[in-house]
């Protein structure tokens, strides 16, 4: 058996996972193999119960309050208890914070070693991976070793897709092991994105705004861009570390990687860092006054110009073909 865990908000997985899943489908049906998923939180067995449509068989379910909230150390071993019992041939997540921090933990609780950001897997022995490395810039082609195989898919490297037939899915609870010291980190309060708000990591649109934004006043003028299309505001590091944005709303290697529909890059250079964060964007639209900036390389679309010009002319003409 194939083991995804599986990130769920509100009763749904995560588009991450289901990526993932899609990944673990396909390699399990390679191998003949069947595909498991492990769930944790009060919502688990609603968001398992949507997995059959891609392909899962057997979910589950972590059965303890006390792993409601996100706590590390635990979800890790809670998954190296349910490999102990389960034996599968492989352990899967998607790339995201948590895939990666709670397969860690596993691994290394069973002194396994782990491949992170997978883009492809060619099972067999040796067992071998190409992984993305720093950020995508790079590909390394690696060797997995170990009983259980522990790795994590790249976000956006695969796109979600139900199986051909869904499946039934069997619901199973499995009570986990643990020690106080397992509780010792674990999520406390969670802060609520503000109502109304499209998360930055699904958005369909992104405005980004970067050092040429000026200072954290003139967001307004990308705030309102964005809720006029629906989207959301995504910064670079250089925002952030000025203080005029929140850390939650980077775009890049140290921040969220997004997957929109169409990024509009507005005085934001595009160095590889962040370009590592947006380069999953279908469209790339660049609003920059110096056209050798490197975000052109990457833009299907440009305008040279000042962004406190074009973005304001940009929402004045989607209010007008609104309103007409
Ligand atoms: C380990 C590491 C991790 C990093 N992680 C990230 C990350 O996750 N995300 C990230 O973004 N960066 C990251 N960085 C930083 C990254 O290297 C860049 O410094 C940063 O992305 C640059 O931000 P910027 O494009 O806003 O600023 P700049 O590079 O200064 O670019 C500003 C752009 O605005 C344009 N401009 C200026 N005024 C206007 C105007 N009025 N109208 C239109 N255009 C204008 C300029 O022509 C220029 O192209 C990381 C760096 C390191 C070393």
């Amino acid at each position: 058996m194939i083991i995804t865990f599986v990130e769920h908000d509100g009763g749904r997985a995560d588009r991450s996972s289901l990526e993932a899943l899609t990944f673990a489908r396909r390699l399990a049906s390679g191998l003949g193999d069947s595909l498991g998923a492990v769930l944790f939180g009060p919502e688990a067995a609603a968001a398992a119960a949507g997995l059959g449509a891609y392909g899962v068989t057997e979910a589950h379910l972590v059965d303890d309050s006390r792993l409601d909230a996100y706590a590390p150390a635990a979800w890790g071993r809670s998954l190296a208890g349910l490999v102990g019992t389960t034996s599968p041939a492989i352990v899967l997540a998607a790339g995201t914070d948590r895939g990666q921090e709670v397969l860690a933990y596993a691994a290394a609780m069973l002194d396994t070693p782990m491949a992170a950001n997978c883009i492809e897997v060619r099972p067999g022995e040796p067992f071998e991976v190409t992984r993305q490395r720093w950020g995508g810039s790079l590909l390394e082609e690696a060797r997995l070793d170990g009983a259980v195989r522990f790795l994590t898919i790249a976000e956006h490297a695969t796109q979600p897709e139900e199986a051909v037939a869904p499946s039934t899915v069997r619901v199973a609870a499995f009570s986990p092991t643990l020690s106080e010291a397992d509780l010792r980190v674990r999520v406390v309060a969670r802060v609520a994105p503000e109502v109304g708000k499209v998360s930055l990591a699904d958005a369909r649109v992104v405005v980004g705004g970067g050092r040429g934004v000026g200072g954290a006043e003139a967001f307004s003028e990308l705030e309102e861009l964005a809720g006029l299309l629906h989207g959301a505001v995504g910064v670079s590091r250089v925002v952030t570390s000025a203080g005029w944005r929140p850390h939650s709303q980077q775009v890049g290697q140290t921040g969220t990687r997004i997957a929109p529909d169409i990024y509009i890059a507005c005085g934001i250079s595009g160095a590889i860092q962040h370009i590592v964060g947006c380069k999953a964007a279908k469209t790339i639209l660049a609003i920059n006054t110096d056209r050798e900036a490197p975000i052109m390389s990457r833009a299907a679309y440009a305008v040279i110009g000042d962004l406190h010009s074009v973005v304001p002319a940009l929402s004045a003409e989607i209010r007008r073909r609104q309103a007409s």
